[in-house]
């Protein structure tokens, strides 16, 4: 039997998105099965009652690279983040105002002895050493934790568990600061160049922009891949059905990568859960990240009112409140009841110790828990490269080849697709 398509995708995350549009430029045909019942992945909105919930709290940052080449911003119709933070301290909330671009914004901090004189230079030496550097040379320089690196950077004990830890252990979703000091350092040079941004109607609008502006029909829904068989470059779904192509692309996360192909080598993940609640008046009024900034003061480590950013999160009249927790919780693919019941107190007592008693007219909407929201890439992970080609015929990509975000899912799709075409032309020129 002739194969129909040049390639198959397995996975309608970022990755197999970007893939399969890098493909569609170049005229070659594919299609993407997808064992879910939409598009996205890790970055996908569910709209309930008038909600819209992000699997997940995640934001875009506009200066990256391979997403402002990929994404057509303007009709994402983003809303912007304020820069910096809102820091509660245990007592008080201090604000941060932009230590990415404008390091005298720690004279707020300096006056609460969260940030000292020397932190303010460092914080002005860092934002210096990321502009100067390209993302290339950020990612080629040896690596270290972000704990390290800070360490090194000379940042004051208060400093980094005050304001490095909630911000980046919310950014890497993992507070002990294990993740890599290129990420460290490449997120703070998006900042500094960029915005933080959510489009008006939910992440899951980046998904669905790349989702359609592929040919029609080149999307199957519900279909999860039980195996490949390489040689044969065929797919076989779950249900028995089998398809094939002239090549495969592999684009699901780590661990079912591995799954479907036992040379593949995936990271641990890091977990979170985001609690999502409504209120009728919201608890502050700005478009701006609240983090935790006291040791052992609660599970929240970092909060937003969406509806601040983007209207559109909810219903008129009603605000959207997103909550952050991370670490590992118990229970499958959904959250073990009793231990949510147990964390919604939790978090609203916490929110309470912050914005007083109008939390407890706090509704509780949903609780989503992301087992492998992130890979784990701690170093000497991203120091090793990760080659998109598999063997003939069988490529992969993903935010665990590349690096975790947004943009290296985009980033290591293109390089498939790329490696892919160029394969696909020796082949037809033989
Ligand atoms: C809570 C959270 C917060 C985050 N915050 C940010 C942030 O603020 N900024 C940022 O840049 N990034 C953030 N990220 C990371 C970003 O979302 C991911 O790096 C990116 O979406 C990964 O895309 P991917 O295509 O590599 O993988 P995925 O999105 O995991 O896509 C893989 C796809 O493969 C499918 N699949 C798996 N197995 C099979 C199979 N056997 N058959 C068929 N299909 C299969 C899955 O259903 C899925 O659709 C966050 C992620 C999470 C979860």
């Amino acid at each position: 039997m002739e194969p129909i398509y040049d390639a198959i995708i397995v996975g309608s995350g970022l990755a197999g998105l970007s893939c399969a549009k890098h493909l569609a430029r170049q005229g070659f045909s594919f299609l993407i099965v997808e064992a879910e019942d939409a598009v996205g992945g890790r970055v996908r909105s569910d709209y309930v009652n008038g909600y819209t919930l992000d699997r997940g709290f995640q934001v875009l940052l506009t200066a990256y690279p391979e997403a402002a080449s990929t994404l057509d911003y303007k009709s994402l119709d983003l809303k912007p983040f304020v820069p910096g933070a809102l820091i509660n301290d245990g007592k008080y909330f201090i604000r941060l105002s932009d230590p990415f671009k404008d390091p005298s914004c720690l004279l707020s901090m300096m006056v609460s002895n969260i940030a000292s004189l020397a932190d303010k230079l460092r914080v002005a030496y860092l934002r210096q050493k990321v502009m100067a550097s390209t993302v290339e040379d950020i990612f080629s320089q040896p690596d270290k934790t972000i704990l390290q690196s800070l360490k090194d950077f000379g940042f004051s004990d208060t400093m980094i568990n005050r304001f490095f830890r909630p911000f980046f252990g919310g950014i890497t979703l993992d507070n002990t600061l294990s993740g890599s000091s290129r990420m460290f350092e490449f997120v703070y040079k998006m900042m500094a160049e960029g915005q933080v941004m959510i489009p008006a109607g939910g992440m899951g609008k980046i998904s669905q922009q790349l989702a359609g502006e592929l040919p029609p029909d080149s999307i199957r829904l519900n279909c999860q891949v039980d195996s490949i068989d390489q040689d044969k470059s065929q797919v076989t779904l779950t249900n028995g059905e089998t398809i094939l192509g002239r090549s495969i692309v592999l684009a699901t996360d780590g661990a079912n990568a591995s799954k479907l192909n036992s040379a593949i080598e995936a990271p641990p993940s890091n977990m979170a859960t985001c609690l999502y609640f409504s209120a009728d008046v919201a608890p502050i009024n700005e478009p701006v990240l609240v983090l935790n900034g006291a040791d052992q003061a609660g599970p929240i480590n970092n909060l937003a009112v969406l509806t601040n950013v983007a209207k559109a999160y909810a219903p008129v009249g009603k605000h959207l409140i997103s909550v952050t927790v991370l670490g590992q919780s118990p229970g499958g693919a959904n959250l073990d009841q009793t231990y949510e019941e147990q964390l919604i107190k939790d978090v609203m007592s916490q929110a309470k110790s912050w914005f007083g008693d109008q939390v407890e007219s706090w509704q509780h909407l949903k609780s989503y828990r992301i087992a492998n929201a992130l890979p784990n890439q701690s170093p000497p992970w991203l120091e090793k490269s990760r080659p998109v080609r598999l063997g003939k015929a069988l490529y992969v990509c993903g935010d665990f080849r590349e690096n975790a975000s947004i943009n290296g899912a985009l980033v290591s799709g293109r390089k498939a697709a790329e490696a892919l075409v160029s394969d696909l032309k020796v082949a037809i020129c033989k």
